[in-house]
C-alpha cells in the first residue's frame, strides 16, 4: 500500500539550491563518531542480514561489515559500487549490489524462510518519501530500520497527535512501527554540506493493523483523505471526498469525535474507530 505525502520535501527547498543539489543526493558523512553510532543503533547484528541503502563511500558500511553476519549494500552509482566492491573484496559476508533501492524487491535478498531483514541508511534525501513508502510496503519482512533523513522529516515521522508535525507520514509510520528519534547532526557533518540538519531515527517494525481492526489498503487511503487539507476540519476533508453530511456526523459521534476536530488532534486508535464507523454507516 503506497501513500504519497506531498509535505515531504527533498533536501533543501530553495530553487537556487535545487539547481545545484549534489548528484543522487550524495552528501557523504564525515563526522567522527557518527557512523559508528548509526551502525550501533541497529543493535546486535551478529545473527542478522542487514541491508544498507546508499553506502556511498562506505562511512557506515565499514562498521556494519565488522558487526553483521551478512551485509547487502545497495548503491545506485556504478562508480561508487565498483569502489566498494574493491574495498570489501576480502569480506565474503559483504555483497555490493548496484541497483536502485526503489525497484529492488527486498524479499529477493532473503536466504532463509522466515528470516527478517534490518535496514539502515543515510538516505539520499531527494527520494526519502519514496524509500519510506517502499519500506512500509515491505514491512512484513523487516525487523528494525535505522535511517538518517532531513530533520523535519524525522520530526514528522515521530510526531504525536496535537503537534504541528503530526499528519499522514506520522500516522502511516506509526501504523507499521514503534518510532524513536535518536540524534541530530549539523550540515558540516557531511561533505558537501547540505543546507539542512539531519536526524537519525529507528523504527522497530510492529504493524498495528490487526490490533486496530483495520486493513492497510482501506485505512491508509482514509488517512490520506483525513489529512488532505490540514487546516480543514476532519468533517470538511471527508465531505470533500464524497461522504454525505449525515454519514459523517453519525460516524464522528459514534467515534466520540468533536464535529469541529481536525485529524491532527486524533490518535490512531480514534482514527481507526472512525474508519470502522464509516464502513458500517
Ligand atoms: N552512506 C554514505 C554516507 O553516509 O556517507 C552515503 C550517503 S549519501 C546521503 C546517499 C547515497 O545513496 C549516495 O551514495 C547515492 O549514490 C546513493 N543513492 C542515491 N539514489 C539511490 C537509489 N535510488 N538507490 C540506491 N542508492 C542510491
Amino acid at each position: 500500500m503506497l501513500v504519497q505525502d506531498p509535505s515531504i520535501s527533498p533536501r533543501g527547498t530553495s530553487t537556487e539550491f535545487m539547481a545545484k543539489k549534489p548528484k543522487l543526493g550524495q552528501n557523504f558523512l564525515v563526522h567522527p563518531g557518527a557512523a559508528v553510532r548509526i551502525a550501533e543503533a541497529l543493535g546486535d547484528l551478529s545473527q542478522q542480514t542487514v541491508v544498507e541503502v546508499g553506502p556511498g563511500r562506505g562511512a557506515i558500511t565499514h562498521h556494519l561489515a565488522a558487526r553483521a553476519r551478512r551485509l547487502v549494500a545497495v548503491e545506485l552509482d556504478p562508480d561508487l559500487a565498483a569502489e566498494l566492491r574493491g574495498a570489501f573484496a576480502d569480506r565474503p559476508s559483504v555483497e555490493i549490489v548496484q541497483h536502485d533501492i526503489l525497484t529492488l524487491e527486498l524479499s529477493s535478498l532473503l536466504l532463509v524462510p522466515g528470516e527478517k531483514l534490518m535496514i539502515i541508511g543515510n538516505l539520499p534525501y531527494y527520494i526519502t518519501s519514496d524509500i519510506l513508502l517502499r519500506l512500509f510496503d515491505q514491512a512484513a519482512i523487516l525487523s528494525r530500520v535505522v535511517l538518517m533523513v532531513q530533520r523535519e522529516v524525522a520530526d514528522r515521522v515521530a510526531a504525536n497527535p496535537g503537534s504541528r508535525d503530526y499528519g499522514l507520514l506520522s500516522t502511516t509510520a506509526q501504523l507499521y512501527a514503534r518510532v524513536e528519534k535518536l540524534f541530530t547532526l549539523p550540515p558540516d557533518a557531511f561533505t558537501p554540506p547540505p543546507d539542512v540538519y539531519s536526524t537519525v531515527f529507528r523504527m522497530s517494525m510492529q504493524p498495528r493493523f490487526a490490533e486496530l481492526g483495520v486493513e492497510a489498503d482501506q485505512f491508509i487511503p482514509l488517512l490520506r483523505q483525513c489529512f488532505a487539507q490540514k487546516r480543514k476540519t476532519l468533517a470538511n476533508n471527508l465531505k470533500a471526498v464524497g461522504y454525505d453530511h449525515e454519514t459523517i456526523l453519525k460516524a464522528l459521534a459514534d467515534s466520540n469525535i468533536d464535529p469541529q476536530a481536525r485529524a491532527e488532534a486524533l490518535p490512531l486508535e480514534t482514527l481507526a474507530h472512525l474508519h470502522r464507523s464509516l464502513q458500517t454507516q
